[in-house]
Parts: structure tokens; sequence; C-alpha cells
């Protein structure tokens, strides 16, 4: 699974459709403060489905969209599309290669796209599940999460790496397993105590 290409448009500072084609290997992006290195990021987590405008430095959703800037007026729509090479079906689907699209315009409409075909927030959302690629998973590290790591609580920290280590999945599995293990074992006493009635 390989990120191929992104295309950003009307999205923060990007007005003007950009196309990022990633090539094998390792990118860098760099340029001056301010000029959008980390909006990039930012169009990459929202079309995985992001839905904190707080986590994308804003205060609704509708601040993504260009809001204008010197001789250049407002947009009414932002729109992302991400292009996954998915020949080793990486993703949990069939296709080889993944459009993943997400638009939003100022009316508060909203939509996903799979392969241009219309799709649910859920769609986006099952598509990266358990692949370490969701909009909460630690592929993307923004600007301060190291530090935040270093000095979280010891607890929290031990709840970050077993979260990478992919423990988190299981200890869930064995609450919900230990939970029904109480429930049946509750089932068995109640049938115990009608037998001991019966006889
Ligand atoms: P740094 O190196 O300082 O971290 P950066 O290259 O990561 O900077 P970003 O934070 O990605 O830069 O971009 C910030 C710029 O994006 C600001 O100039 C801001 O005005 C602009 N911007 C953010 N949202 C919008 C929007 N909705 N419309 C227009 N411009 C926007």
């Amino acid at each position: 699974m390989k990120l191929k290409s992104l295309e950003i448009h009307g999205f923060k500072s990007f007005a003007d459709k950009t196309v990022i084609d990633f090539m094998p290997g390792m990118t860098g992006i760099v340029g001056p403060n301010g000029s959008g290195k980390s909006n990039i990021i930012e169009a990459i987590r929202w079309v995985m489905g992001e839905q904190s405008a707080k986590g994308l430095r804003g205060n609704t959703m509708a601040d993504v969209i260009f809001g204008g800037a010197k001789n250049r007026s407002a947009l009414g729509r932002a729109s992302v599309t991400m292009t996954i090479d998915n020949s080793d079906h990486y993703l949990h689907s069939a296709f080889d290669e993944l459009q993943v699209s997400r638009r939003l315009y100022r009316n508060g409409d909203a939509e996903y796209l799979i392969n241009g075909v219309k799709s649910r927030l859920k769609d986006i959302t099952d598509l990266f599940v358990d692949t370490g690629l969701g909009r909460e998973s630690f592929s993307i590290i923004n600007q301060g999460k190291v530090e935040a790591i270093f000095n979280a609580k010891a607890e929290d920290r031990r709840a970050i790496i077993e979260d990478v280590a992919g423990v988190f999945k299981y200890k869930q599995n064995k609450i919900k397993s230990q939970n029904e293990l109480a429930q049946t074992q509750a089932n068995l006493d109640r049938l115990l105590d009608i037998i001991k009635e019966i006889a």
C-alpha cells in the first residue's frame, strides 16, 4: 500500500487545484513558515475522515475551506482526493488503486467518494480500520506530539505504546470475553437453582 498522490483544491491555503505526486522512497516537504506544509498533512487526515475542526486548527469544519487572501476571494468548496496504490490489498478492498475523496461546501453539504462512488463516512473509516492508518493512528505525528508523549504520565504513555503495538485491540477482546464468561456463569447458576427447585 502506497500513497500515490494527493489532489487539494480549495482546502485551507490551497485555493488553486494542487496535485502532489509521491515518488517511491521518502518525500520531504520544505517551505517557509506559514507556506502550507502542515495544511498538506491536515488534508490527508481530513480526507481519511477527521471529524474534529479543532484537530485541524479551526473552530468549525467550514474553516477548512479557502477563506480568501490578498487579491483572492473566498471559495465555496474544499475538496481533497487521495490516490492509493493498493495492489498488495493491504486496505480492505478488491481494488488495486483507490481514490478516496471528501468535499465540503460552505452551505454545510458534504460528500465522501470511493473511486468516484458516493460513500458514507463509515465506508471510509472501515477502509482504514485496523490498518494503522486511521485518523487517530500514529502514522501521522503532529508537531508537539513527540513532546506530549515524553511529558505524558507513565500509564498514558503505556496506553500509547499498547495502541501502537496492537495490544489495545486484544485487551478490548479480553474484557468482552470476560463479560461473556460472567454472563454465562450467571445463566448456569440460575439453571442450577431451577434444577434444585424441580428435583
Ligand atoms: P510552519 O512551518 O510555521 O509550521 P506551515 O508551512 O506548516 O508553517 P501551515 O500551518 O500549513 O504552514 O499554513 C498556515 C497558513 O495557512 C496560514 O498562512 C493561514 O492563513 C493559511 N490558512 C489556514 N486556513 C486557511 C483558510 N481556510 N483559507 C486560507 N488560508 C488558510
